[in-house]
């Protein structure tokens, strides 16, 4: 029968019924490990017995008003977002994308109402990835993404990952801010160079540019911080976060400091669903257990384990994987087949992971997973690795 659904994914032939922490379950029972993590989402697992209770609680109170009235749940997740990180404000979206909707927006009005509306263009790097708008797949310029939805919204400026000097060089009196992820996730796992954001936090001072920090999917503890750039020892002026943000509940934020926010007047933005709240219920939910005294630590100890076990099968010399890249547990391995055959293996398996750009696998296990579970990933990436290799 011909699906009733526009087929712009490419899926696995797989259905899930149930989810229970790092494990998927079919209908048949059939048990899956899980570090796909609903491309990077799933920041708690799978149902979260916290997230379920703080959804359930909700939906039996209110699930909508709208922002034409206060919401409490949402004056609460943003006065806890402001009180852990650089921002003094929060615009809430229903994804990643719209999260930097807003702060594309936002950087423009910054300039506008300082007396600068010439100054409208962000630069970006190549390999970026920004969403499916039209104004984040300008500035993610990719030309699969962009194919047939041309003309380009214009704007955007790109130079290579990692390289402050050719960022430096693009900058013009035209320019407004710039636009990075501080691990590029979708392009393969892309680490930059020690010291990158700091020399764009720099670039941005000389410049009176605003840094912009695209943390959709390194944000709420991915990394092993709450936000990949603390890393770095930088703050950024704008931030935008989604994913993590509500553990499997659509939602997306705008972060930014009050002075960055300027331009961000009654009626200047807008969303019907951003902030709904059910989605701050479990946003609020979220962070009872990253914020938890201890949790990023442990996550950080997890990660250090996975790595430390995984390393040996990058080095191995069958060539299945060739290359380890990535902070916390957002982690890449580089395969040589082609990556769709080992991710098939793989979940023949029974361990489901995410492609990436540069026939790269993401393993993106919930923050919560435990030692043994790394351990069984491990085995079945091993088992794969020799059964492909043979
Ligand atoms: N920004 C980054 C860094 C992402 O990884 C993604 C999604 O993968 C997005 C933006 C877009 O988010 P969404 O698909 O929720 O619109």
């Amino acid at each position: 029968m011909t699906s009733a659904l526009m087929p712009t994914y490419v899926r696995a032939d797989a259905t899930f019924e149930r989810g229970e922490g790092v494990y998927l379950f079919d209908k048949t029972g059939c048990r899956a490990l899980d570090f796909s993590g609903g491309a990077a989402v799933l920041s708690l697992g799978h149902c979260h017995p916290h997230l379920v209770e703080a959804l359930r609680q909700q939906a039996e109170k209110l699930w909508h008003t709208s922002n034409l009235f206060r919401i409490t749940g949402q004056e609460r997740l943003a006065e806890r977002l402001v009180r852990c990180s650089f921002a003094d404000v929060v615009f809430f979206a229903n994804s990643g994308a719209e999260a930097v909707e807003c702060g594309l927006k936002l950087v423009r009005r910054y300039h506008d109402e300082n007396g600068q509306p010439e100054r409208y263009r962000v630069i970006t790097f190549e390999g970026a990835f920004h969403g499916r708008t039209l104004a984040t797949l300008a500035a993610g310029r990719n030309a699969s993404h962009l194919a047939g939805f041309e003309p380009m919204i214009e704007g955007f400026d790109q130079v290579p990952y990692g390289d402050v000097e050719a960022t430096r060089t693009a900058v013009t009196g035209e320019t407004a801010a710039i636009l990075v992820e501080p691990v590029q996730g979708e392009a393969g796992v892309r680490v930059p160079p020690s010291g990158f954001l700091r020399g764009l936090r720099k670039l941005c001072d000389d410049e009176g540019l605003l840094l912009f920090l695209d943390e959709v999917q390194t944000g709420i503890g991915r990394t092993g911080r709450l936000f990949a750039h603390e890393w770095e020892g930088v703050a950024p002026d704008v931030m935008a976060v989604a994913k993590g943000l509500g553990g499997g509940f659509p939602t997306g934020a705008c972060l930014a400091t009050r002075a960055a926010a300027v331009g961000m007047t009654a009626g200047s933005h807008g969303s019907t669903f951003g902030g709904n709240p059910l989605a701050m219920a479990v946003g609020n939910a979220v962070l009872d257990v990253v914020l938890a005294e201890g949790f990023l630590d442990g996550v950080q100890d997890v990660a250090a384990d996975f790595v430390s076990k995984l390393a040996p099968l990058a080095e191995g010399n069958n060539n299945i994987f060739n290359e380890l890249r990535g902070s916390g547990f957002l982690l890449g391995l580089r395969c040589g087949p082609d990556k769709t055959e080992v991710m098939e293996s793989l979940r023949r398996r029974g361990l489901l992971v995410a492609g990436a750009g540069d026939n790269v696998i993401r393993l993106l296990p919930p923050l919560t997973v435990e030692a043994a579970q790394i351990d069984e990933a491990v085995e079945l990436l091993a088992g794969a690795a020799e059964a492909l290799a043979a």
